[in-house]
């Protein structure tokens, strides 16, 4: 039986988060808005008019090339990709062909290990990288064709993988540290449900270890990393099913249907269509300086990738905490903030993080530098307890008690008295209270039911309001049941 390989290549187009459209001046974002109110024309593509080129889509783009580690072209062009569609108001798009302002790249992709595989590294090179204008939406309502031109002229990045990537699971792990990327260099909001990073799949497969590629099919209108799993999965179930039938795999267009899970055959891919490329006459080139480079560059952020690495390097963090922490950037400098305020072991710091201080943060659905509870103040309530000053118990109560107030933890803990008691007269008072109090569980105790203890402690517990120091209680408690 043939053992098959799967081979998929990723194209994804971008929408970078400017606050005007790449040409014109009209506003990028109009998700909310009304079809066709957010539209001049330029964007429209009225005669006579003139594309002005905005200097923010050029920075995130660099931006963006400097991280999958492109080549940038110091000089780059825009060029018109001649089609007709009724979406495209100007019967071409505004793109860059052949010196386009990233050349090559690749990313390090770590995929996670599997029921059958450990953990490993897949390098996913990137074939192409350019700038380009977006095109408007059509649908179809109740037998009409319904366009709307907002989209128009929306900047983005078309970015496409080559044929690297050897699994669903890959595929979706592309695009989730891509997105995590994209928000880390804040250039994109990377909502694929809003349509900010779309993606197609080219899938096809070969017997394992062959070196050539077979024809491919090309799914389109996948909006969710699941939706890309699920659809590639399928398809590569069916190319399989085909080629162990004797048929031979098509260059189909797919597209996937989010409701019924299913792929359709939207055509058979004709040839690459002739877009008759040709430069664009009414913009100059992208003329990238150094010192526009250099200052572009100065805003480069260490990478979520290099700054997991270095979290399990430098802090002696496990993959699992350092992948969590660097999931998203603010967290990951709300935790290095906090580690240097607190000046102990960073592991702690990790795991009040990522127990408690993360599950405020999503019930409370902000970002970590949003939070009342600093990294200073985490800090402080996590030396309280080191200390021995106030109990764990308290210590996590306390994180709630900050986020709600924005008090520091030691004047809450001065101010309602929280601080722990390890006086060994108060609590041997109270030890002998309970005692007093519960003559059946004290000769049940004597008469060998040890697991009392337990019970004994929470009654002392229960009567310092959570404050004993449940340690010296249960030293006393066995000392006084002897
Ligand atoms: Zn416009």
């Amino acid at each position: 039986m043939t053992i098959y390989e799967t081979v998929i290549g990723l194209e994804t187009h971008i929408q970078l988060n400017t606050t005007t459209k790449i040409f014109c001046s009209c506003k990028a974002d109009s998700w909310f808005d009304p079809p066709n109110t957010n539209i001049c024309p330029v964007c429209c593509g009225l005669p006579g008019v003139l594309p002005v080129l905005n200097r923010a889509a050029v920075e995130k783009g660099v931006l963006l090339a400097a991280a999958m580690r492109s080549e940038i072209r110091p000089l780059s062009y825009f060029d018109r990709k001649n089609y007709f569609y009724p979406d495209l108001p100007k019967g071409y798009q505004i793109s860059q062909f052949d010196q386009s302002l990233g050349k090559g790249g690749y990313l390090e992709l770590p995929v996670p290990a599997g029921k059958d595989q450990p953990a490993y590294v897949r390098m996913v090179s990137i074939t192409k990288l350019h700038l380009e204008e977006d095109a408007g939406k059509t649908k179809n309502e109740g037998g009409r064709r319904l366009i709307d031109f907002n989209r128009c002229g929306v900047p983005l990045v078309e970015m496409v993988t080559g044929p690297d990537l050897r699994s669903a699971d890959e595929a979706a792990q592309y695009l989730i540290r891509l997105r995590q990327l994209l928000r880390w260099l804040g250039i994109s909001e990377a909502d694929m449900e809003k349509g900010h990073l779309r993606c197609d799949a080219n899938v096809s497969i070969r017997p394992q270890g062959a070196a050539y590629l077979n024809p491919k099919t090309e799914i389109k209108n996948v909006n969710s990393i699941d939706a890309v799993r699920e659809a590639i999965e399928k398809e590569v179930e069916r190319q399989i099913k085909e080629t162990e039938a004797g048929r031979r795999i098509e260059a189909w267009t797919l597209e996937w249907d989010e409701d019924t899970g299913k792929l359709r055959k939207m055509r058979s891919k004709e040839t690459e269509a002739d877009y008759r490329y040709f430069r664009e006459p009414d913009l100059l080139p992208i003329r990238l300086d150094d010192e526009w480079k250099r200052a572009i560059l100065a805003n480069l952020p260490e990478l979520p990738l290099a700054r997991r690495a270095r979290f399990m390097q430098q802090y002696g963090l496990p993959e699992y905490d350092a992948d969590i922490l660097t999931s998203e950037r603010g967290l990951s400098d709300y935790f290095e903030q906090a580690v240097t305020a607190f000046g102990g072991d960073p592991k702690k710091v990790s795991n009040w993080l990522m127990n408690d201080v993360l599950r405020m943060i999503n019930e409370a659905g902000v970002s970590a530098s949003q939070l009342r509870l600093s990294p200073a103040y985490l800090a402080e309530i996590i030396k309280l307890v080191e200390s021995n000053q106030v109990n764990t118990n308290t210590g996590k109560a306390l994180l709630e008690k900050v986020e709600q107030s924005g008090r520091s933890p030691s004047e809450i803990v001065a101010a309602e008295g929280l601080a722990k008691v390890s006086d060994d007269v108060a609590i041997r008072a109270v030890c002998q209270e309970v005692l007093a109090e519960s003559p059946k569980e004290v000769n049940a105790y004597r008469s060998g039911k040890v697991t009392l203890m337990g019970w004994f402690v929470g009654q002392v517990m229960r009567k310092m309001r959570g404050k004993a120091d449940a340690a010296l209680a249960r030293t006393i408690l066995e000392e006084l049941l002897k």
